[in-house]
């Protein structure tokens, strides 16, 4: 059977570059970067190369990169981190962070727990039909108490690309009249290898992304912060990653990423290209199918998510029966099987309960042909057919 991977906003496959510039630090260089020694010392050289590397494509320095295990990982650093340090320093108000209610579950419970260990206040911003925050909003919760900033570079399921640059001259103007700053970070763990992800283009004091999302391996991520940006360290031990993040770095998955990050560069053009067109391809054919609807706006997407809901199905048993097809997709109701939690993503978006349910996520990667849409427009539309015939009639 063949294997159509549409599921590339969950986890990409390794590029066997990365594989093969990661292997030796694994058997032949695999010593410790805080020891003194030669092998150490080899390995903590390339190390900081590839911090070097990193560093470049964000147009950052190189001390403004922590190596983290994820994106999830780099969220919690700085989000609580940031508030850990606000609250050192004045304890007698309670910090405001502003974020948008289609944040990654990452960003989103991070909040919640600095919201019910009573740290932290934190507000939801709405988003329109598209899952596109807006700016007067953003402004209008601004208050003084306001630390941080969070908002999503590209939202996950549906892949709305939201105006970062433009929240980035807004939180500069506002920050121009105040004593105390307000820092700003994005999530930009599905903008990466797609959108420019310059920080300083960007206006951001902070960028969390993960390397499973670009061709790297699961398990290694990264958060740029500004300097002199005040962080509370999250994990105690020693002192690797300037102080901010204890354990002994993962030498070949950071070597990993950096990898993954400069094939960017050398390919995102042509990747990019030939995604968008496949997007444009698998948006014609899937829509083409009765009671089949695309979410979000096409246009201001980022090339690689692609989202619809179905009528009369339920995502899951969609997911469940493409992949008996061997296409593998993602469910974008994302229940958490036991509570069946409707997508609060799509909720925020203004779609009703009753069809949250029937959503699905495709998303592209630099391994997909034309060739895998039209097998996905031919098994797609029959798929659904039978699943509706199999609903009970109402
Ligand atoms: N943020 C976004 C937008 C994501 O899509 C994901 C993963 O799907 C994460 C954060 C979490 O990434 P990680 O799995 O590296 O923790």
């Amino acid at each position: 059977m063949k294997t159509i991977y549409l599921d590339n906003a969950a986890t990409t496959q390794v590029r066997k570059e990365v594989l093969s510039v990661m292997k030796p630090y694994f058997s032949e260089i695999y010593g410790n970067p805080s020891e003194p020694h030669s092998m150490g010392r080899k390995a903590w050289i390339r190390m900081e190369k590839a911090r070097e590397e990193i560093a470049d494509f964000l147009h950052s320095k190189p001390d403004e990169i922590v190596f983290t295990s994820s994106a999830t990982e780099s969220i919690n650093l700085f989000l609580k981190g940031l508030i850990e340090s606000i609250k050192v320093q004045e304890k007698s108000t309670r910090p405001h962070i502003i974020t948008s209610s289609v944040e990654h579950k990452a960003v989103i419970n991070t909040c919640l727990y600095l919201s019910n260990k009573k740290l932290a206040e934190v507000s939801f911003l709405p988003v329109n039909r598209d899952g596109q925050i807006s700016l007067l909003d953003i402004e209008r919760a601004i208050t003084k108490e306001t630390v941080i900033i969070s908002i999503m570079y590209v939202n996950n399921e549906v892949g709305t690309i939201q105006p970062i640059d433009k929240v980035g001259r807004l939180v500069k103007k506002v920050n121009k009249k105040r004593s105390v700053p307000i820092y700003f970070h994005t999530d930009a763990t599905q903008a990466i290898g797609h959108l420019d992800c310059n920080v300083n283009r960007l206006g951001v004091d902070s960028l969390s992304f993960s390397g499973h999302k670009i061709y790297a391996p699961k398990g290694i991520g990264a958060l740029y912060v500004r300097s002199n940006t005040p962080l509370v360290k999250q994990l105690y031990g020693g002192f690797q990653e300037n102080g901010l993040r204890a354990g002994t770095e993962n030498v070949a998955y950071i070597i990993g990423l950096a990898k993954a990050i400069g094939m960017i560069t050398k390919t995102s053009g042509s990747d990019t290209n030939k995604i968008s067109k496949l997007k444009k391809r698998l948006i014609k054919n899937v829509s083409k199918v009765v009671g089949v609807k695309l979410l979000g706006n096409p246009k201001t997407s980022a090339p690689h998510i692609i989202s619809f809901l179905v009528k009369g199905v339920e995502g899951e048993s969609l997911v469940l029966y493409l992949s008996e097809r061997g296409i593998y997709a993602s469910s974008g109701s994302a229940c958490s099987s036991s509570t069946l939690e409707p997508s609060h993503v799509l909720t925020a978006m203004g779609i009703i309960r009753e069809d949250v349910h029937g959503s699905i996520r495709f998303s592209l990667g630099r391994n997909n042909s034309d060739k895998d849409i039209d097998y996905l427009s031919c098994v797609f539309p029959e798929v659904v057919e039978d699943l509706r015939n199999m609903a009970p009639k109402k």
